[in-house]
């Protein structure tokens, strides 16, 4: 099933996000979780790969096992310092496995300065996105928007323009970084609107686990957080401990689902960090969608 014609339908649904587990070991429990999730009528999956390249492999085949438990998939692919060849071959690669869809990513760029300097093939994201319409016309392909202008970003116009472009090259759908504010979100669809761009761009929603892992989440995304809401976690964590940080991230999550549905959002992609518990507890406060 294609993601573009699944959005085609209209009617609200779950992404799912996971992330392949390091260890091989951990892959039984791994798709114990995935299949738990499934309560959800997930309208498809979303499996990441790993900065320089380093879980391609496991990209390939945690997809593959997704996409042979009946599930609809889409792997993530980035290509900064990719070469050609290595990219068709794991389109090559998902074409076989039956899988439809794929999110056209640049990645970021290597710690190292003597990398950084590597020429490739591809420089933006948009090359990505041109490269697949031309060789592997067939698959739906989405790409990443960012609400807080992505670092690189000289300005929040430039960043707009830069997501319009790879859409236009033949993207059919935009998958957003963390929403923590449904209004920011609104605010960005009108300025995309604003530009001409009609295509669909699904929220993504993180539910807050840990005062930690949020931390570490937005130090390695760079997105906004109301400051609000990141006083109530901390305020949470102080007085409940994790316990209290994670009811308050249920409860909050649950709340900005409903907002973003109720005012348009076509459906929710949720960030799962591979979790059962509190997604399923999420979806149960907010109402499975569709
Ligand atoms: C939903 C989502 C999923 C992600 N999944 C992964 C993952 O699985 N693995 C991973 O490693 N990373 C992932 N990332 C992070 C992403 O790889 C980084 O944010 C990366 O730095 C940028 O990737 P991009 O595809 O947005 O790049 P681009 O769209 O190429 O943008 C990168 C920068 O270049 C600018 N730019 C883009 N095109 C042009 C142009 N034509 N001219 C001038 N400037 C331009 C943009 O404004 C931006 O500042 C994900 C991000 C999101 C939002």
């Amino acid at each position: 099933m294609k993601i573009a014609s699944l959005l085609k339908t209209g009617r609200p649904f779950y992404s799912l996000e996971f992330f392949p587990p390091p260890d091989a070991s951990q892959w039984p429990d791994f798709f114990g979780i995935v299949d738990s999730l499934r309560v959800l009528r997930p309208a498809f999956v979303s499996v990441t790969y790993g900065a320089g390249g380093g879980s391609h492999d496991k990209t390939l085949a945690i997809t593959r096992a997704l996409t042979a438990m009946g599930l609809v998939t889409m792997p993530h692919l980035t290509c900064l310092g990719a070469s050609e060849e290595s990219v068709r071959t794991f389109l090559d690669h998902l074409e076989d496995a039956g899988v439809e869809n794929v999110l056209a990513l640049r990645g970021d760029p290597p710690q190292d300065p003597a990398l950084r300097q590597r020429e490739g093939r591809f420089c933006h994201a948009s090359d990505l996105v041109r490269f697949i319409r031309s060789e592997f016309s067939s698959f739906s392909i989405g790409v990443a928007a960012y609400l807080t202008p992505h670092p690189e970003s000289a300005s929040f116009a430039q960043d707009r323009l830069a997501t319009k472009i790879k859409l236009e090259a033949g993207a059919d759908f935009a998958v957003s970084q963390l929403v923590f504010d449904p209004r920011e979100y609104f605010e960005y669809i009108d300025q995309m609107r604003a530009l001409g761009v009609d295509k669909p761009i699904l929220p993504g929603v993180l539910p807050i686990q840990s005062l930690e892992s949020l931390r570490r989440i937005l130090a390695l995304s760079g997105c906004n957080i109301p400051a609000k809401l990141y006083l109530a976690v901390e305020e949470a964590h102080r007085t409940g401990g994790p316990q209290a940080v994670q009811e308050a991230g249920i409860a909050y999550a649950s709340g900005q689902i409903r907002r973003l549905l109720d005012g348009g959002a076509p459906g929710i992609h949720l960030y799962t960090l591979n979790r059962t518990d509190v997604c399923l507890r999420v979806a149960a406060a907010a109402g499975i969608p569709g």
